[in-house]
């Protein structure tokens, strides 16, 4: 007889995740989890703990307590810990700068093993992919700031990671810009194999980009679910205010 599997484990899976700093619950028993091809907002005011509990997942920081799990395997709990840079897990902050002594083929080929005609290859699908084929032997101060996100998006998906954690990536944008970029960037994620985690404190940006959005506030999820049902019925008063901006 043989065993089929009956559902694949998900992509990213942390279970009741706590972290405190000093008498202060930062985060307080937050369980989530992540399919690939799929965008999870982690959504709330500034201060509620969604970046700590990225650094978490990311694994510059460690939970006191909790599990996360990546395809099902146990990467780190409070005595066993797999080091950040064997995560496989992509990351993009707001201020992530690129290296402005290395041209964008070297930025995006940075995280990139094997031989140097494989790299090329990867940098130059990629470069296709975000628009910018034509800056491939340009240094970033030559590009605008919308550029240098894209080459940034580029550079973090260019290893193939198994999650990318976003922290606000978008908030040094000129608004004019934002939900170009916005746009064109799920649409680069979407054809990655890869589980996106996506932080911000805007509700407009979560109900722009979120399959799945996970509303934060002083370390707890307090609702979670699909954008259209979190927006028509959110879950108490002060849900209803933090929505209440979007027009
Ligand atoms: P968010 O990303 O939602 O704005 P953070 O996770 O950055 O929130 O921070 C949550 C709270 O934890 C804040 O009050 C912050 O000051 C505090 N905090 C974060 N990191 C540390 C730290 N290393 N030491 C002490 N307090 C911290
Ligand atoms: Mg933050």
């Amino acid at each position: 007889m043989q065993l089929t599997p009956t559902s694949t484990p998900p992509r990213l899976e942390i279970r009741n995740l706590r972290r405190r700093f000093g008498n202060r619950q930062v985060v307080d028993d937050v369980s989530l989890t992540l399919q690939s091809g799929r965008v999870t907002c982690l959504l709330g005011p500034s201060g509620c703990g969604k970046s700590t509990t990225l650094r978490m997942i990311a694994g510059v920081d460690m939970q006191d307590s909790g599990e996360i799990y990546v395809d099902g395997k146990l990467i780190c709990d409070t005595v066993f810990r797999i080091p950040p840079e064997r995560r496989q897990i992509g990351l993009m902050f707001q201020d992530f700068a690129l290296f402005p002594h290395l041209s964008v083929s070297d930025n995006v080929a940075f995280g990139l093993k094997g031989s140097n005609d494989e790299k090329r290859a990867r940098v130059e699908e990629l470069l296709a992919k975000v628009n910018l084929g034509w800056a491939i032997d340009k240094y970033p101060h030559l590009l605008s700031g919308g550029e240098q996100q894209r080459i940034a998006l580029a550079r973090a998906l260019a290893p193939r990671p198994r999650i990318m954690l976003m922290d606000e990536p978008f908030s040094g944008l000129d608004n004019r810009l934002r939900d170009g970029i916005r746009d064109e960037t799920l649409a680069v994620l979407k054809e990655e194999d890869t589980a996106v985690l996506l932080v911000t404190h805007e509700p407009e940006e979560a109900m722009r980009m979120a399959d799945e959005i996970a509303l934060m506030r002083d370390g707890v999820i307090v609702q979670q679910g699909a954008p259209y049902n979190i927006y028509n019925a959110p879950k108490d008063k002060q849900a209803v205010a933090f929505f209440s901006d979007i027009n």
